[in-house]
């Protein structure tokens, strides 16, 4: 079945303490349609400026993501981020937002989308989450990702979706802002209680903790010896998880979540070996299956 993924499509500048990588293929709409795509059939809807280079649209195209979503504003700016890493890659901080296009953007889904089964709600503005909301019918799942921006700007919006999406995704720090909670376990059945049946918190390179109602489940990071760049690794784990939940022939969401949650941990963990989407785009359906047999073996007792 297919995926249908709307965020950003972006340019993103990334330094760190090492390096500086201007203008780089990013966003949570390009990671997670990405990691996706190594698993089902892939819709991106976006909006990029008339500065967005043509080789980027090679990329998705070599990985078989459907851009009729796709829409191009060729007098405007594509969405810039640029961020900066300390030595301790976990510490970043955002130096500049270019919004651009997406400042203005007013998604219409293209008719054959609506019926997407499987439709996930990459970091964007949640208002831009529900208006491609209000165009879905039928969708099998739906997954949301936001971050502590929209928590800070947006919360009232944020609130209303958590009441439409069966699976929230976020990271240990927003949930901590969301719900003025330090542990984790009450801050997942707090977050229960504002509407999604199922809770995914990240928790970086510690992995992460899913909440369902048949309880938990503690799925571990993959190890990596060399971080290079972590931008993305967020997007491109709930991308590989809904692209593989969407493949599978058998089982149901609750059977098959815990092995997309892993297949989501091995290919977050290919983005964080390269800058932006460069080691992403290069990796193959057979690296990912290794990763996630030797993740098996570790995690097993
Ligand atoms: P992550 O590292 O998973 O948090 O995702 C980083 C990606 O999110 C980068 O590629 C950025 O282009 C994108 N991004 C940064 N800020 C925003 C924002 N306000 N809304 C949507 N996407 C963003």
């Amino acid at each position: 079945m297919s995926v249908l993924v709307v965020g950003t499509a972006a340019l993103d500048s990334i330094k760190t303490p090492k390096t500086e990588n201007p203008l780089l293929l990013g966003g949570s709409a390009s990671h997670a349609a990405v990691a996706a795509s190594f698993f089902a059939p892939t819709r991106l809807m976006g909006v990029v400026g008339g500065d967005f280079p043509a080789k980027y649209i090679k990329l998705y195209q070599k990985h078989g993501i459907c851009l009729k979503g796709l829409e191009r504003v060729p007098t405007g700016r594509t969405f810039h981020w640029s961020g900066e890493y300390e030595v301790n890659m976990n510490n970043r901080r955002t130096l500049d937002t270019v919004l651009g296009v997406i400042e203005t953007w007013q998604p219409v889904l293209p008719a054959d989308y609506a019926t997407t089964p499987f439709v996930l709600l990459a970091n964007i503005s949640p208002q831009v989450q529900h208006r491609v909301l209000d165009q879905v019918s039928k969708s099998r799942f739906v997954i949301a990702d936001t971050m502590d921006l929209w928590l800070n700007i947006a919360l009232p919006e944020v609130l209303r979706l958590l009441k439409r999406v069966d699976c929230l995704v976020l990271n240990d720090s927003e949930a901590r802002q969301l719900l003025k909670e330090d542990n984790v376990i009450n801050a997942l059945t707090k977050i229960h209680k504002l509407g999604p049946k199922y809770v995914i918190i990240k928790k970086g390179e510690h992995g992460s903790v899913l909440s369902g109602p048949k309880g938990l489940f503690v799925a571990p990071a993959y190890p990596l010896k060399k971080v290079i760049d972590p931008t993305g690794a967020g997007d491109s784990f709930v991308g590989g998880l809904i692209g593989y939940l969407a493949a599978q022939k058998t089982g149901t969401i609750e059977t098959n979540l815990r092995r997309a949650i892993v297949h989501g941990s091995v290919v977050a963990s290919f983005c964080c070996e390269g800058f932006g989407l460069n080691v992403t785009t290069r990796t193959v359906k057979a690296s990912i299956n290794a990763r996630v047999r030797e993740l098996e073996k570790i995690a097993r007792f």
